[in-house]
């Protein structure tokens, strides 16, 4: 699946400073855009409050806002933070998949990367995001990298 996402700078420090500000809990929120099928471009970020009731584990969207957002024909991606550990799917996250996979293309995972776990947790630094596309194999779906590209004009 050779998928191609343009990620707008403007939009992706938005959803870092969401993770930060929301730190030690998970950020959550969706993303608005379009996709052809192979290409796609998020436009506009959402942050969702997190309605789990261990928010520094797990997260759960607003569920008002999440039925609401469904309607939205530019629904594409969903986005949580790990405010300590890797920007990886979590067996959790792959457990959560089907309920999302119908409405979204896009998972994208923000967390702190290996080679900066010397910076302190809240640090900027610490933080990547890193996207997947959502893949059905029939039996149930799995999450594959995607490439993505960071805007340059704002
Ligand atoms: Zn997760």
């Amino acid at each position: 699946m050779n998928q191609f996402w343009m990620l707008p700078a403007k939009i992706r420090d938005e959803m870092l400073r969401d993770g930060l500000q929301r730190h030690p809990e998970e950020a959550c929120g969706l993303l608005f855009g379009t996709f052809d099928g192979r290409q796609g471009t998020i436009q506009r970020y959402l942050s969702v409050a997190n309605h789990s009731k261990t928010p520094q584990h797990a997260f759960e969207l607003d569920p008002a806002v999440w039925v609401r957002s469904c309607f939205d024909p530019q629904l594409i991606g969903l986005y949580h933070t790990h405010p300590s550990s890797p920007p990886l799917p979590s067996p959790e996250d792959l457990r959560q998949l089907p309920i999302f996979a119908a409405q979204i293309r896009l998972y994208l995972i923000g967390g702190r990367v290996s080679f900066a776990n010397d910076k302190p947790p809240s640090g900027p630094d610490g933080f990547r995001i890193q996207a997947y596309g959502i893949d059905s194999n029939g039996t149930g779906y799995t999450l594959l990298p995607v490439h993505q590209e960071n805007q340059n004009g704002e």
